[in-house]
């Protein structure tokens, strides 16, 4: 219960508002801030996504054409139709040679 700061009468709320006979205002949203805390705990899972390979897809054993290398990267791609398997196109981790998948 709050009372008014010109006149000492109590204030009715009112449209989101106190008001009071005297012709006193208060406006009840601009003291409801206590939203702001709570925000505040959903950005640590970002954090800890760093490391190697990051932007490289995930990792695979597989024997690079180019150097020979046995550890590559691969990501899927749709390649024609949306009823065919997706084709997997590899990248060397040391080299980077990329090539595709044969059947
Ligand atoms: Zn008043
Ligand atoms: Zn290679």
């Amino acid at each position: 219960m709050e009372f008014c700061p010109e006149c000492g009468a109590m204030l009715l709320p009112k449209n989101g508002k106190l008001e009071c006979g005297c012709g006193y205002e208060k406006d009840l949203s601009a003291d409801n801030d206590e939203y702001e805390v709570s925000r505040k705990v959903e950005t640590e899972e970002n954090v800890k996504m760093l490391g190697e390979d990051i932007d490289l897809g995930p990792g695979v054993t597989e024997i690079c054409p180019k150097c020979g290398h046995d550890k590559a990267t691969y990501e899927l791609k749709q390649t024609r139709s949306a009823d065919e398997a997706p084709t997997r196109f590899f990248t060397c981790k040391k080299c980077k040679h990329k090539w595709r998948e044969y059947d």
